[in-house]
């Protein structure tokens, strides 16, 4: 996908403005592989070969994923992914636990 579609697309379940982190490019420059989150909902939708998977929860396959997510674990962050959503990891889990 082009970087200038970056700006039009948005969650397609909460409609907020996604973030991207961008994983490979091409040599002029479009984004291979890389993955929207959305700050809102913290929902991620991955970029593979070029193609943003933009469709909601309930059309996508988990298992089709799977093997791309797990090539991106160590860029997550920390983030482990479940239920097309980002959740953080146990490390820093502390912080969320109720008081
Ligand atoms: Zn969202």
């Amino acid at each position: 996908m082009k970087a200038s579609m970056i700006d039009i697309l948005v969650c397609p379940f909460d409609k907020q403005t996604l973030t991207l982190k961008i994983f490979a490019k091409d040599l002029e420059g479009a984004i291979i592989e890389g993955l929207f989150t959305c700050p809102h909902c913290q929902r991620y939708y991955p970029i593979v070969q070029g193609i943003p998977i933009m469709t909601p929860d309930e059309y996508r396959e988990p298992a089709l994923e799977k093997p791309i997510l797990k090539r991106w674990e160590g860029q997550l962050d920390g983030y482990k992914v479940r239920n097309f959503q980002l959740e953080e990891s146990s490390q820093s889990k502390q912080a969320d636990e109720p008081l």
